[in-house]
């Protein structure tokens, strides 16, 4: 099939990895970036007036659940890919965290059919297990992984707890030149506990989980990466001493990196805590609220913040965890963790722009060049001859989080009811469009035969 050529008009075009910020066009042909520049002419092509818009590459997204095989009544591949889209993403990492886990190439391939066939607009790289059934007693065969086209190796949801076996991981990691995404967790610490290890954890009468259990296990395996050699990727780091930590081995020139999740930039554990429907001063929690690594303090953020601002932290990952309302609605003891990501991540991250804490090239260049250095990938660029992943987006639109509007059938989330200053507009990906907002107000017409 013959495409037309698109011609994204008058955006203000941030490429941090290509170095770019200034407004002008962008010529896309056969799925990939022609050139940016002033005043682009293309006879034929769809044009897109995108004045007033910020064009930037699609957002790669290192640490997301798409919960498919087994447990489709939270997500599908092809609701997450949906989602991921409405959220600017174009190309995200995919935990092994399903049912049966991806643990083998067989299931790998699996996956990848499915994407391939049901959600072919998003680049969907799955991440292999570290352990046999993630039970952290056996190693996968990492190599067959690999070839299957894993993209790193994690145990997310679980930690490694034995460091013998998480430093012979790493060297067969090392050999792969693959990274070893790690859910730092202490279980021995962190066991029977549910939130942040605080004031309002006392408060609710809830076990906490002491920043100490993450602190401890980003220690043991920077230790085990210098030991091994290995590429060590530190996923949803939450503490402030875990941002010391990574700072210093980065330092050292170990080949450290980490991302962090826009809910642990923008909520603390007093977001845990709600008032009582009815009684206007008795305090409940919301599970909601509930993810692991707990929501901390704002100690914590600011070191997080810090920690993007100085370089220390690479990439900024949703961790999007779609669960169902049964899994919620329950005791917090018994909710499970996680929160529904991909369609609040770019909004909520906003207010950190919006408040003057995070710079806007920043943001964009920890959803775009940072983690495309982490998975050493040619994507996350405008720069000729790269594929043609572009996000649209409006940082002035207001609007507020419906979760019935969501396209993830996950709608656990506590941003729901929030207004959020800051859209994706459109997403386009190969050079097709993989989710628009709306034609009326930005007279943007998908071209794609998928939207119609
Ligand atoms: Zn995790
Ligand atoms: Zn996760």
């Amino acid at each position: 099939m013959k495409e037309k050529n698109l011609l994204v008009k008058n955006a203000r075009i941030i490429d941090p990895a290509g170095g770019l910020d200034e407004s002008g066009d962008i010529l896309v042909a056969g799925g990939k970036i022609i050139k940016t520049g002033k005043d682009i002419a293309a006879a034929g092509a769809t044009v897109i007036e995108a004045s007033g818009l910020i064009a930037c590459p699609g957002f790669i997204d290192l640490h997301c659940h798409l919960r498919q095989p087994g447990y489709e009544d939270k997500e599908t591949i092809a609701t997450g890919a949906a989602a991921a889209a409405r959220g600017g993403f174009t190309t995200v990492c995919c935990m092994p965290n399903t049912s049966p886990p991806l643990d083998n190439a067989a299931t790998v391939g699996h996956v990848k059919d499915i994407a391939a066939r049901e959600a072919p607009l998003i680049t969907i790289l799955p991440a292999g297990c570290i352990t046999k059934g993630r039970a952290g007693r056996e190693l996968t065969d990492m190599a067959e992984l690999a070839a299957a086209g894993c993209i790193g190796f994690s145990d997310d949801g679980s930690p490694v707890s034995s460091a013998r076996l998480m430093s012979l991981a790493m060297q067969y990691t090392a050999s792969l030149d693959l990274p070893v995404i790690d859910h730092c967790e202490d279980l021995d610490l962190s066991r029977g506990g549910h939130m942040n290890d605080g004031w309002v954890a006392a408060r609710l009468g809830l076990k906490g989980i002491p920043a100490a259990a993450e602190d401890t296990m980003v220690a043991r395996d920077i230790a085990l990466c210098q030991l091994t050699g290995a590429r060590l990727h530190v996923t949803h780091i939450s503490t402030k001493g875990s941002v010391e930590l990574v700072r210093d081995a980065k330092r050292r020139g170990l080949g450290v990196t980490c991302d962090v999740t826009p809910h642990h930039l923008t909520l603390t554990e007093e977001r845990v805590m709600v008032a009582q429907a009815g009684t206007g001063t008795a305090l409940t929690y919301d599970t909601n609220a509930r993810v692991n690594p707990p929501l901390r303090s704002s100690a914590d953020i600011d070191a997080l913040i810090q920690g993007i601002k100085d370089g220390t932290i690479d990439a900024i990952a949703t961790d999007h965890a779609p669960h169902t309302m049964g899994d919620k609605l329950c005791e917090f003891e018994n909710a499970a963790p996680g929160i529904s990501g991909f369609e609040t991540a770019f909004g909520t991250l906003m207010a950190l722009v919006h408040t003057g804490r995070i710079d806007l090239n920043v943001l964009i260049a920890c959803l775009t060049a940072g983690p495309a250095r982490v998975l050493k990938s040619a994507a996350g660029t405008l720069q000729p001859g790269a594929r043609a992943d572009i996000a649209l987006l409006d940082t002035g639109r207001e609007w507020t989080v419906d979760v019935k509007d969501f396209l993830s059938k996950g709608r656990n989330t506590p941003f729901d009811g929030c207004k959020l200053k800051g859209m994706v507009v459109a997403t386009i990906s190969g050079g097709r469009f993989a989710y628009s907002y709306s034609r009326k107000i930005y007279n943007i017409k998908p071209v794609n035969e998928y939207l119609g």
